[in-house]
């Protein structure tokens, strides 16, 4: 029975990152969602939008949770008693990212392990900045994020 954290910043949530959920709630007990809240970030939306519409798309699968945080990592996984952390890798950038950070956070407590998941094929181009982009344009981007994404972007990009 090991839990694990997924941490991100969700900035919206994408078909990637429920994708690697989904599969990550079949290996591990309890998967815990991370928002990652950093006051010297911009994101499009906020904290509690982001929280909120992740609630909604996990709400069918009983095993995951979602938080937010502000602190290290590290400390979050001690408090839910967590083992590991998920991360998703779509390419060798996200792997070079992956495996410093992953160094990191192994020197700040040796007993969490990270865990690399390879993305699946079908969502490997799927980057949230890149969907802010095109939805601030117009673009399609149904296949890329669940509806309710779809219709908070349109929202921003309404306002915008
Ligand atoms: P992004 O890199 O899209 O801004 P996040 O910072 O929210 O996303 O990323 C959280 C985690 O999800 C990271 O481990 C990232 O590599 C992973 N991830 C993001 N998009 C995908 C995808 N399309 N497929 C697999 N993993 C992904």
């Amino acid at each position: 029975m090991i839990s694990a954290l997924f941490p991100g910043s969700f900035d919206p949530p994408t078909y990637g990152h429920l994708n690697i959920i989904e599969r990550a709630r079949t290996i591990f007990s309890e998967i815990h969602v991370v928002i990652a809240v950093n006051s010297a970030k911009n994101y499009l939306f906020t904290a509690q939008e982001r929280e909120c519409m992740l609630k909604k798309i996990v709400e069918p699968w009983d095993n995951v949770y979602v938080h937010l945080c502000d602190s290290l990592i590290v400390e979050l996984a001690r408090k839910v008693g967590a083992r590991a952390l998920v991360r998703g890798i779509r390419n060798m950038t996200d792997f070079t990212y992956e495996f410093d950070l992953s160094i990191m956070n192994k020197s700040l407590d040796s007993e969490i392990e990270t865990v690399f998941l390879p993305t699946d094929p079908k969502y490997f181009v799927l980057k949230s900045s890149g969907i802010k982009e095109l939805a601030s344009l117009g673009g399609d981007i149904s296949t890329m994020v669940p509806p309710i994404v779809a219709e908070e972007l349109a929202k921003k990009y309404k306002k915008n």
